[in-house]
């Protein structure tokens, strides 16, 4: 019996399958590509257009770029803003000067690269000159004498790289600050350093080496500052410090003022207790070449001061940059004001037309010298050849303590001053007291005892000194030209 078989069935079975297709042995007609949709825009025909197709591939990769390049710009300045540090210092900071020249301090750039990386090849030269004054004070200028010329190298403007230590480099941007002046019209500078974040702990030792060789320049040295324009100028190059026994006053006079600013210094708690302005003013009055001013000089050196120098004579000088410049110090200083007679002389040849802008009056002195800035020690010396034509206001404690009068040579500074030129040479003093003796005579010590007819004349310690470095290492010239020492008058 034969059964309908299911088509499904059919397919399972084999033997009633209809044979599969074999496969083609001739390659298959390719297929037919789907018939093209008709572009309105004619888009493809563009895009199919490689000059086009190339230009907008271009412009791509411009604004990539132009991307990429923003993007790096703004990663770079995050990337500094994150790991470098920028560090400022401007010209009115004290550290400016002391990090040039350690900027310029020759340093060992061991390896090829770092030599070629950080040598300093934009240099720039600092050159101060300054002439021995008649006064024996060194002043900047050329003011007659010998001139002597300093020159200091340091970086000049631009950006330099400095290797500071073994993979520790600094870069350094010195530049001018637009056209801002400092008061003394220069024009206004700052420098930067940058360096890695990671290697800012280096800042330290760079602002520490530079003051410890801003130092060491100044070892043993005594800087005079002295007025510019409207700010406190260093005048000259330290200079070494004047020994104390190398300045010869009266018998105890030396011994007298050094004790007093000593026992000042020391008293700082006294005046803090009392709330009294920790200041002492000293007044040395005397005809001139005695040795106010170097006795000053020689007095900071010994208390590792430097010397704040005015001449209230100078042209320019007004009661207000008196004031301004006593309230800006330079720290550590002793304030040397000279000639603090003229403050009086103007006043009374103003009067008549009661002006009194354009020199130093006595109340402009007398208000300074109050408005001495306090908290710090302020120690100030004034100096007159007029005792007499002073302002009584201004002999008052605070303003000044302590008077004394450095008079012409006398017969026991003679002696002092002969011992220190000759006494290596004048074994039993014998030549001494024959050039003592030949003053006597020359009525040098305010008369002769002995003859009345020789009139009673002084002489002052700077011309002995002029007699002295005339015959150096020959104290029979010294004797022979002691005349000289007479004082000359000039007959008009
Ligand atoms: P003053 O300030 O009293 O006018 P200076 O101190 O300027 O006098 O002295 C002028 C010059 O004379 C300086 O070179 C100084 O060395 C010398 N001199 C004057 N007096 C003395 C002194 N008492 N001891 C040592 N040197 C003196």
């Amino acid at each position: 019996i034969s059964q309908p078989q299911h088509p499904l069935l059919t397919t399972l079975n084999p033997a009633s399958a209809t044979p599969l297709p074999t496969p083609a042995t001739s390659p298959t007609p390719p297929p037919q590509s789907a018939p093209p949709v008709p572009s309105i825009l004619g888009l493809d025909a563009l895009f199919n257009n490689p000059v086009f197709a190339g230009g907008i591939g271009l412009a791509g990769l411009g604004a990539a770029a132009a991307f990429g390049r923003r993007a790096l710009i703004s990663g770079a300045a995050l990337l500094r803003r994150q790991l470098l540090v920028n560090i400022e210092i401007s010209k009115r900071d004290p550290s400016y000067n002391w990090v040039l020249a350690w900027l310029a301090q020759p340093r060992d750039n061991s390896g090829f690269l770092a030599q070629r990386l950080t040598r300093l090849r934009n240099l720039s030269v600092a050159t101060s000159t300054r002439s021995l004054s008649p006064r024996g004070i060194e002043e900047a200028g050329t003011g007659g004498g010998k001139i002597h010329a300093d020159f200091r190298v340091q970086p000049g403007f631009g950006r330099h790289i400095v290797r500071h230590a073994p993979g520790v480099y600094i870069a350094v941007n010195r530049e001018k600050a637009g056209t801002a002046t400092t008061a003394t019209g220069e024009p206004h500078e700052t420098l930067t350093l940058t360096l890695l974040w990671a290697h800012r702990h280096v800042l330290a030792d760079v602002f520490t080496q530079a003051h410890a060789l801003a130092q060491s320049f100044q070892q043993g040295k005594t800087i005079v500052y002295t007025a510019r324009k409207m700010e406190w100028a260093v005048l000259g190059k330290p200079r070494l410090k004047r020994p104390l026994g190398s300045v010869i006053l009266d018998e105890g006079v030396k011994e007298r003022l050094v004790d007093d600013v000593r026992e000042f210094l020391r008293a700082q708690q006294w005046y803090t207790d009392r709330g009294v302005p920790y200041r002492r003013g000293y007044l040395l009055y005397g005809p001139p070449g005695t040795g106010k001013t170097s006795f000053i000089q020689a007095l900071a050196g010994e208390l590792d001061y430097n010397v704040a120098m005015i001449n209230l004579s100078e042209v320019g000088m007004t009661d207000d940059l008196l004031a301004q410049l006593l309230t800006q110090l330079p720290e550590k200083s002793i304030l040397l004001l000279e000639d603090v007679d003229a403050a009086l002389v103007n006043r009374r040849q103003r009067d008549p037309d009661g002006y009194s802008g354009r020199t130093v009056t006595a109340s402009g002195l007398l208000n300074a010298l109050d408005g001495l800035a306090a908290g710090e020690d302020r120690i100030a010396f004034l100096t007159t050849n007029h005792i007499d034509r002073l302002d009584p206001a201004l002999i008052r404690p605070g303003r000044v303590d302590m008077m004394v009068r450095i008079g012409e040579a006398t017969r026991y500074q003679a002696a002092q001053m002969w011992d220190r030129y000759y006494g290596d040479i004048d074994k039993d003093h014998s030549g001494r007291e024959r050039f003592l003796r030949r003053l006597d005579e020359l009525g040098l010590f305010g008369g002769n005892d002995q003859n009345p007819d020789v009139p009673k004349r002084h002489t002052s310690t700077a011309a002995i000194q002029g007699l002295f470095q005339f015959n150096k290492g020959d104290m029979e010239g010294a004797i022979k030209m002691a005349e000289g020492l007479i004082p000359r008058t000039f007959e008009p």
